[in-house]
């Protein structure tokens, strides 16, 4: 049987997911000046689980890396402004304009994810879709030396890699290959649903929260807004996975009457869309030829929408160590990455847990904007790019 067409037998290095974390951290690379070859088993510009709020982290990541115009000419609305609602308290934070960013928005997966791998090969990067990881290649030393790979006809490749780097999302072959453990795991999770509705007039992100749940409001592309009702994991385990549509409606109407009542008027233009829930985690992300970006290496529960901006800050922070080329650069990805995300992975799963007054959620949401702002502001400090 033929094998998969590489433009090399070797790499600087193999990327396993081009998604956010995986595309970013590929045309980073390349950027750099490396050879980098990027596959995902999936199919180019499709869609995945996500509310697709950016938070400012990312907007300022896209910015930098001259992609924010691109994003910007899609036309995903602009988000001027985010509401917490909790009960019948309604806190309303205006967002100025900063640089160039005329405020937040959520690009469709689609969308954003494309315009990254698109970068990624404008920068050199080669990608290749319907193409596996099927098993990574050991030398001698216990190093990671390369991966097979293997496309949807069943045809495969053995490309030789100085780094391996597993972007593949939540359950990473990757991680599970170099045997990574979790040194730090979350308590709680939260089950989604969600899905797309025309017709509504919310302008800027809405977050609404009630002791027991939480529904969000985000605008995306094409003037529809993203609705996701959220509850503990067990509760949807027991009470929504039966039957999502009717648990949807059910946290709906619990969390915001009003709310409830607008959505009735707007109209769903697509299936919902449920998420069962998994604990947090932070993984061991590095080691002899190898290191995991993105969701592979640290996942915190949705509820805070910030793991797309946590997988293009991470994508940035190993691009560097992986150019600087030592093991020791990668170990300071790892420290660096959990200086920076360490308090909002334990805020997220705190605020997960849903035990709380609407009194102590305001506290975490406010200690979140805090460290959301400490984050943007050290790597802007460091501007790695
Ligand atoms: C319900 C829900 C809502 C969310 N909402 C938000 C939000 O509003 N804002 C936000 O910032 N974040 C949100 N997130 C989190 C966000 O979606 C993830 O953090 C983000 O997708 C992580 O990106 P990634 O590139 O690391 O992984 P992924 O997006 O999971 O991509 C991994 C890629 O790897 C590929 N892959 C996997 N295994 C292999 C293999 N063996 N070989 C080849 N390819 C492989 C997959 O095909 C996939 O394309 C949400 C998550 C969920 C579940």
């Amino acid at each position: 049987m033929n094998a998969i067409a590489t433009r090399h037998a070797s790499y600087d290095a193999v990327v396993i997911g081009a998604r956010c974390a995986g595309a970013a951290t590929a045309m980073l690379l390349a950027r750099r000046g490396l050879r980098v070859l990027v596959v995902d088993r999936g199919r180019p510009g499709t869609d995945t689980l996500s509310t697709h709020a950016l938070m400012w982290g990312a907007v300022a990541q896209l910015d930098r890396w001259g992609l924010l115009d691109e994003v910007l000419s899609s036309g995903p609305s602009i988000v001027r402004s985010t509401t917490f609602h909790y009960e019948d308290e309604v806190v309303r934070i205006p967002l100025k304009p900063r640089d160039r960013m005329p405020g937040l928005m959520a690009p469709r997966r689609y969308v954003l994810d494309t315009i990254l791998a698109d970068a990624a090969e404008a920068s050199g990067a080669e990608r290749l879709y319907g193409v596996r990881l099927a098993e990574l290649v050991w030398s001698g030393s216990g190093r990671v030396g390369g991966v097979v790979v293997e496309d949807t006809d069943g045809r495969t490749a053995r490309i030789r890699a100085d780094v391996v780097i597993g972007a593949d999302g939540l359950s990473s072959t990757v991680a599970r290959g170099v045997r990574s453990e979790a040194y730090r795991t979350g308590r709680n999770a939260s089950g989604v649903v969600y899905g797309y509705y025309s017709g509504l007039a919310e302008d800027g992100y809405h977050w609404h929260f009630r002791p027991g749940s939480s529904v969000g409001v985000i605008p995306t592309h094409d003037d529809l807004h993203c609705v996701f009702t959220s509850v503990t994991a067990e509760r949807f385990r027991s009470e929504i996975a039966g039957d999502v549509a009717a648990g949807f409606e059910e946290i709906l109407e619990e969390c915001s009457a009003a709310l409830f009542e607008t959505i009735g008027r707007a109209e769903r233009t697509s299936r919902l869309h449920g998420f069962a829930g998994v604990r947090g985690f932070m993984r061991r992300s590095f080691g002899p030829g190898w290191a995991l970006v993105g969701d592979a290496g640290y996942f915190k529960d949705p509820i805070t929408a910030h793991g797309i901006t946590d997988a293009l800050r991470d994508a940035e922070l190993l691009a560097q160590a992986v150019a600087e080329g030592s093991d020791g650069a990668l170990a300071r990805y790892q420290e660096t990455r959990d200086a920076l995300a360490t308090r909002l992975f334990e805020i997220t799963d705190d605020i997960a847990s849903y035990r709380w007054d609407l009194p102590t959620v305001q506290k975490l949401h406010l200690a979140l904007s805090d460290e959301m702002k400490r984050e943007v502001r050290e790597m802007n400090e460091s501007a790695l790019v």
